[in-house]
């Protein structure tokens, strides 16, 4: 289910990896406020456009695997402007909002070590920063992947899908109460933590129960 999804943020970490890197490279004083507000916004600027290409990616491969069809660039595009712009039960935020939050919070956690020329202080920010970003951008992946799949099985006139949960030893007990339920297609209820990789499969409509 999230295959290729998980292929896409493996490339996606390293370029985040890089991106911090250099930044950690940087000295006090190329930092000052001007060129720090710069650095920080052309480096979440540049996320936010990988990401973005890379939840359209994701929602088409989902949707194609889910519905055996394609669907429209248009239609993706909408489904994942859904995602990013609504939201979200799992993390608690809207995307761009927190996204903005996080670079404010850098931005100024780097001044502040540069006051303080404190460089521990400032690689510390920098490493929690990447952390906070990679949670947020998988936690939106696995939401868009989520999202392609329960559209594809609504346009398949799909009116029920199985929840079932990824045994894997630390299964919560919400996931493991979930197990097996069937659900109409309108009423899936929402994840309850990050990195959930619980699936739906699609029920056909004369097995209902
Ligand atoms: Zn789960």
């Amino acid at each position: 289910m999230y295959g290729h999804l998980d292929k896409l943020l493996a490339e996606e970490k390293k370029k985040i990896r890089t991106e911090f890197n250099r930044l950690s490279v940087m000295g006090f004083d190329e930092l000052n406020v001007v060129n720090t507000r710069k650095t920080t916004q052309d480096m979440f600027d540049r996320f936010m456009k990988e990401n973005e290409a890379l939840y359209v990616k994701a929602a088409k491969s989902a949707y194609k695997k889910a519905a055996e069809t394609e669907k429209t660039p248009e239609g993706i595009a909408a489904l994942v402007a859904v995602i990013l712009g609504g939201y979200n039960l799992v993390t608690g935020y809207l995307y761009e909002k927190e996204a903005e939050r996080k670079r404010l919070r850098l931005n100024e956690q780097i001044l502040t070590a540069r006051e303080y020329n404190d460089r521990q202080m400032f690689q510390d920010s920098l490493r929690r920063t990447a952390n906070l970003w990679w949670t947020q951008t998988t936690q939106y992946g696995i939401s868009v992947v989520d999202s392609a799949t329960i559209q594809a099985y609504k346009d398949m006139g799909i009116d029920y899908a199985k929840w079932i949960a990824e045994d894997d030893g630390q299964t919560c007990a919400t996931c493991k109460a979930r197990d097996e339920k069937i659900y109409p297609i309108s009423k899936i209820p929402s994840k309850t933590h990050y990195g959930c990789r619980c699936y739906l499969l699609p029920v056909k409509n004369d097995k209902e129960n």
